[in-house]
């Protein structure tokens, strides 16, 4: 079984939000919801000076906060590592909410329950790849198999020594990246 998980390379990222408008369409998300996010850092100094995009989201932790605070045991990981939300289990209460050190989950407006980004499982177990993987024109990021060496993503993260983005945090993200 696959381990999966996505590498993002911010120095090719332009900051345009495809990837946020095709999460929301392939999620019917409404617009002031979403399950990814584009961060804008300041970087140099005046006037050699720019911004960096880091496009942010859930980081499908192999230990997970949010899954260890959940009092219905709603959240849980899938075979292929996802870490996922059973929704009729979930009572809104919010805990993981409030544990989830990247703050990347959110309730629907509409449901009453807490979700977010689920790697695209649907799209993933026929055969595709996430709705932000395709629908980025600058092919920023590469989904695939963390644990196959030969995949491109592996061979991504070897070459230009991707981290997750708060390694301190001890939580083992599957959400790597390449800074500038
Ligand atoms: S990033 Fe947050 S929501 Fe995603 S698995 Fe980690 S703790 Fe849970
Ligand atoms: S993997 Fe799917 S659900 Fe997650 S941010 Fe990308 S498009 Fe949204």
């Amino acid at each position: 079984m696959p381990r999966y998980g996505i590498a993002i390379d911010t120095t090719k990222c332009i900051g345009c939000h495809a990837c946020q408008v095709a999460c929301q369409n392939h999620n019917q998300l409404d617009y002031n919801q979403r399950f990814n996010w584009i961060l804008e850092r300041d970087r140099g100094k005046y006037p050699s000076f720019d911004k960096e995009f880091v496009p942010v989201q859930c980081n499908h932790c192999e230990d997970a906060p949010c899954e260890r605070v959940c009092p219905t045991a709603a959240i849980y990981t899938t075979a292929e590592g996802i870490v996922h939300i059973r929704s009729e289990r979930c009572v809104g209460c919010k805990y993981c909410v409030e544990a989830c050190p990247y703050k990347v989950r959110i309730v629907d407006h509409h449901k009453g329950i807490v979700t977010k980004c689920w790697l695209c499982i649907d799209m993933v177990r026929k055969g595709g790849e996430p709705a932000c993987v395709t629908t980025c024109p600058n092919q920023v990021r590469i989904f695939g198999d963390l644990d196959d060496p030969n995949s491109k993503i592996s061979r991504f993260i070897a070459e230009h020594r991707a981290q997750p983005l708060r390694p301190d945090l001890n939580t083992k993200p599957k959400i790597y990246y390449k800074r500038s």
